[in-house]
């Protein structure tokens, strides 16, 4: 939603209606298919956005990027949307935000960032400058219920002028209209998103802000971050692990290798792995496709998750692949 709401503030600052057909959205093939679906709703179709190639750290070729609106422009499309990404759902790469913001500022582009599960880390120190830039965009995403560790479901968008999402989604009604109240009180969330009733997601945000505070988060976030380098390091110094991208955040992408594996035998037997690991119950995993590979992909996003766990994650996984 907070996707959505977004491209449909910068679609209607930078597209009138009967260049619906020409208007082209940029973004790293790694992006969240919730980007295309946004197009999509918004009747821009799912081939207005354009999924650039990424890099051997998954972020989106800057070049490549360039060439692609330059080519669509040259063709009488219309770029006006470009999407950065800060914490993939793959792997957790960030674009590299300041140049995407000159670029689009050369292309007169509306940068939209989607930090949905990343944004949080920017309260973490040894995160912070992989987000430079992001202050600068013109709109960004970001989930509560990710790396605040709050329940689903609580999303969240923030704009950089407020009167471009009220041009997308104000409409005047005498049943909204807004009597006599302190500005506070007067602020009509229905004015600036696509919702008119809506539930009072800001509370539990409001409350862990006020009775936890930033400062204890960052923490949290910041020991998260340093559970998934010690995984990766674990798995670096180990013989029968390897990893499958770098660690950028907390999210961690390897697998299982035992020494006389093909390819595909290795993928199959990840993927028995990672249903056998679930049923086991001690650790949990998900899972990703890094270039083709079948992957077990883990995301450290619990403020009680240690050092300790990940190598017991470790464990669980050479005790279970013996059991198979
Ligand atoms: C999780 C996620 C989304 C979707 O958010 P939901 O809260 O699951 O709807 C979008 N983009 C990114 C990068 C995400 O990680």
């Amino acid at each position: 939603m907070a996707n959505l709401a977004a491209l449909a503030a910068a679609r209607t600052a930078k597209v009138a209606p009967h260049d619906f057909p020409r208007a082209r959205i940029y973004a790293s093939a790694e992006t969240h298919h919730s980007i295309v679906k946004a197009a999509a709703l918004l009747g821009l179709g799912r081939e207005s956005v354009r999924l650039l190639p990424v890099d051997d750290r998954f972020k989106v070729r800057v070049d490549d990027l360039i060439a692609s609106i330059t080519a669509d422009r040259a063709r009488g499309d219309l770029p006006f949307c470009l999407v950065a990404n800060a914490g993939t759902v793959a792997t957790g790469a960030v674009d590299p935000i300041a140049e995407l913001r000159d670029i689009a500022e050369r292309f007169g582009l509306w940068l939209h960032v989607d930090a949905s599960y990343g944004g949080f880390a920017t309260l973490a120190p040894q995160a912070r400058e992989l987000f430079n830039g992001i202050a600068e965009a013109d709109s960004v995403a970001l989930d509560p219920h990710k790396w605040l560790y709050l329940p689903v479901d609580c999303g969240c968008v923030f704009y950089r002028d407020a009167e471009s999402a009220r041009a997308a989604f104000a409409h005047t009604a005498e049943y909204t209209r807004v009597l006599d109240l302190r500005d506070d009180e007067a602020f009509a969330f229905w004015d600036y998103g696509p919702e008119l009733s809506r539930r009072f997601r800001a509370l539990k945000v409001w409350m862990l802000l006020k009775g936890v505070g930033t400062r204890a988060l960052g923490e949290a976030i910041e020991s998260n971050l340093t559970s998934a380098r010690h995984l990766e390091a674990l798995v670096r110094e180990s013989d029968d692990f390897e990893m499958l991208a770098p660690v950028e955040l907390s999210i961690f992408c390897f697998r299982y290798r035992p020494k006389t594996s093909s390819e595909v035998e290795l993928d199959e037997l990840n993927e028995r792995l990672l249903v056998a690991l679930q049923r086991d119950g001690s650790s949990y995993l998900s899972n990703a496709k890094i270039n083709g590979r079948f992957a077990l992909r883990g995301c450290v996003l619990n403020y009680r998750t240690t050092l300790h766990d990940m190598e017991k994650l470790l464990n669980d996984l050479r005790r279970v692949a013996l059991a198979l």
